[in-house]
């Protein structure tokens, strides 16, 4: 295997006083900010169809997603309010970043086998990729949320419980 080095570009005294460097970034904003100003202009004018650059006012204002995003998790549950996974861990085994865990107890309904005694996903280290939810058999694990306000100021935090993912919590 040859190793090809990259080489770093020179950073000359232009550079190094960053003074120009500090102007040349002004530059670009500026010419950005007037593009946009006479793009929107125009299409306010009729002259564009095509309106400039929008700022979204994240996360007040969020995006709207594409049907198919998969965004924040939920759990599904029966008709009488209990969760509808069966603690089967297909989930668990499948997800790549490892970060649900589950713990099983029997269920008291004679028809199932188990059910989640504790359910915990944490959302700081998945990377939403939707295998939990390809591989749950009874589809009990939905990624349909529309939410992706998920940050907190501890890692703890991150970590949503079964009550909380299935909106009690
Ligand atoms: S979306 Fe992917 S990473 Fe996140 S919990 Fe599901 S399987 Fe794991
Ligand atoms: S795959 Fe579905 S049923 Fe199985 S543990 Fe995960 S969420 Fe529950």
């Amino acid at each position: 295997m040859t190793v090809r080095p990259v080489s770093r570009p020179e950073r000359g005294w232009q550079v190094q006083i960053y003074l120009l460097e500090v102007v040349y970034g002004l530059g670009v904003t500026f010419r950005h900010f007037f593009t946009n100003l006479w793009r929107h202009s125009a299409a306010l004018a009729g002259l564009k169809t095509e309106p400039g650059a929008v700022t979204i006012q994240y996360p007040e204002d969020p995006p709207a997603l594409g049907v198919r995003a998969r965004t924040r998790h939920r759990i599904l549950s029966r008709p009488d309010g209990t969760p509808r996974c069966t603690a089967c861990l297909l989930c668990e085994t499948i997800c790549p970043a490892r970060c649900i865990r589950i713990t099983a107890e029997e269920s008291p309904d004679p028809l199932i086998e188990k059910r989640a005694k504790t359910f915990d996903l944490d959302l700081g280290l998945c990377v939403f990729c939707g295998y939990c939810v390809e591989a749950c058999p009874v589809d009990a694990i939905r990624m349909d949320t529309n939410d992706l306000r998920i940050p907190s100021f501890d890692r703890r935090g991150m970590i949503w419980s079964l009550d909380k993912l299935m909106g009690k919590g």
